[in-house]
């Protein structure tokens, strides 16, 4: 399997080629020159497999597919390390729960930080430590976060060898349970910055260190962010997983909805549905920052600028532009990378927008390709999170409660359709009482962990300062 640009490169890379890098050098996205195809006899194999041996053996098997230069028998280590009852809660890893007949949520939420960015990052935490002992390489994370990604990046990378953290977080802005979470940890590879500013500093930060290219190559500055294309490899074995419990036979048809941001998540349902696993209908849900509801609607992407992003109660989807959005278009364009790069590389630079209304492409993303999409504002979380709990005894978070609510607008009769938990309700607490007058649950490992030591160094929003704090790290 050889990767390509979405912006035209075609140079041939390996996985573990793209695995430790960013962007491509043309500054497109990474993707597979092809969808390795999965016919009803494979995906017979794979329920099986999934039913006797688990999470752990199906994404082995999915993920070989895509992985030509890891030696099978390390990979599936790899895999088992990752995928365990241990680490993500319950021996199916990504169980279902049926809510009524025909209507269910994944929950993909089980794992050390309690948002499904675990799924990805755990084992992205696996792949770099052993490509990084491969190589007798280091590297040095940075990222800047207002919340999930930034404590799923620190407990997928705590303790492993080679690799150091720091991640910049906006000082006293994050959620006391957040906060809790990240400045907990004690591993000493862990480096945790509040800086003091809004998270928009923290983000400049990280763009000027990584623009000084030399300190960037001597001190070896890496990333973990979301356009990562193995951190979207990781997310399409749990449609499959959901695919499998959620059905008796490889005839039947499922649709999933998914609370979404940075496209990511629906781009691995996208991989999934490209490769043959049956699914009707890829429903993408947003809240009150709808660029993407936008353009399933009208055909016009339009990204916004910072007056026009809201900060919402579901803050994990609250997004200016979805930078995985790229991937699809590649593929709704009949993946013609000089068509992306003008649409991605100049259009959306010179404009801030394209319009693929008039292109017979634009009907192909419902009709071909099965995208279907909706909004829910905080009114609407608040209903749906009240009569889930009312109906089912269940408490939702505020990103899944967005998933149900647009769910409900687009089932069909006699096709399954199953909602992505993307978070628990724990970590958004004010909201869940908002709406329920009631604290959410809290799972037991995080029991008074607000009270734990803190391991955090405040900083002014200072590139220069950071830089240093990293230099006299390493040195
Ligand atoms: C990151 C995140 C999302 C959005 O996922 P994308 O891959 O960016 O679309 C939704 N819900 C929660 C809880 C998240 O952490």
């Amino acid at each position: 399997m050889n990767y390509l640009s979405t912006r035209g490169d075609t140079t041939p890379r390996k996985f573990c080629d793209i695995l430790l890098e960013g962007l491509a050098p043309d500054g497109g996205l990474y993707l597979p020159d092809h969808y390795p195809q999965v016919d009803t006899a494979k995906l017979a194999a794979w329920r099986e497999l999934h039913a006797k041996h688990g999470y752990a053996a199906l994404a082995f098997e999915i993920l070989s597919l895509y992985i030509d230069d890891i030696p099978a028998a390390d990979l599936k280590a790899i895999c088992a390390k990752t995928y365990t009852a241990e680490v993500f809660g319950t021996p199916a890893v990504v169980p279902l729960k049926e809510l009524r007949e025909g209507f269910f949520l994944e929950a993909l939420s089980n794992g050390p930080t309690l948002a499904f960015k675990d799924m990805a990052m755990q084992l992205l935490g696996n792949l770099f430590e052993y490509e990084l002992g491969r190589r007798g390489q280091e590297l040095n994370i940075l990222g800047a976060t207002s919340g999930d990604t930034g404590s799923a990046a620190e407990y997928a990378m705590r303790g492993k060898k080679g690799i150091r953290v720091f991640m910049l977080s906006p000082h006293g802005r994050m959620s006391a349970f957040q906060q809790a979470q990240m400045f907990s940890l004690q591993d000493e590879n862990i480096h945790n910055i509040a800086i003091e500013g809004v998270f928009d500093d923290c983000q400049d930060i990280v763009k000027a260190v990584s623009n000084d290219l030399a300190f960037k190559r001597q001190y070896s500055i890496g990333t973990v962010n979301s356009i990562n294309w193995a951190r979207l490899l990781a997310q399409v074995v749990y449609y499959f997983a959901g695919y499998f419990q959620a059905t008796k036979s490889d005839a039947e048809k499922v649709s999933f909805t998914v609370p979404s941001g940075n496209f990511g998540n629906v781009c691995a349902g996208h991989v999934a549905r490209m490769m043959g696993l049956p699914i009707q209908h890829l429903v993408v849900a947003t809240n009150e920052n709808d660029v993407l509801d936008e353009f399933f609607r009208t055909g016009v992407y339009r990204v916004r600028g910072a007056a026009d992003t809201h900060e919402t109660s579901s803050p994990s989807m609250d997004i200016s532009k979805a930078s995985n959005f790229e991937r699809f278009v590649f593929d709704l364009l009949g993946r013609d990378g000089l068509r992306v790069k003008a649409l991605f590389g100049e259009s959306l630079a010179k404009v801030g927008a394209f319009d693929l209304s008039g292109d017979a492409a634009f009907r192909d993303a419902r009709d071909r390709y099965g995208f279907l999409s909706g909004k829910s504002t905080h009114a609407d979380r608040l209903a749906t999170i009240r009569q889930v709990f009312e109906e089912h005894g269940t408490m939702i978070d505020t990103h899944t409660a967005d998933g149900v609510k647009v769910a409900r607008e687009n089932e069909e009769a006699g096709v399954p359709m199953i909602v992505l938990e993307t978070a628990l309700p724990i970590k958004f607490a004010e909201t869940i009482v908002e709406a329920l007058g009631r604290e959410p649950e809290r799972p037991g490992k995080f029991d008074g962990i607000e009270a734990l030591p803190r391991r955090v160094q405040v900083m002014a929003a200072d590139a220069g300062a950071v830089q240093r704090l990293i230099a006299a790290t390493c040195n």
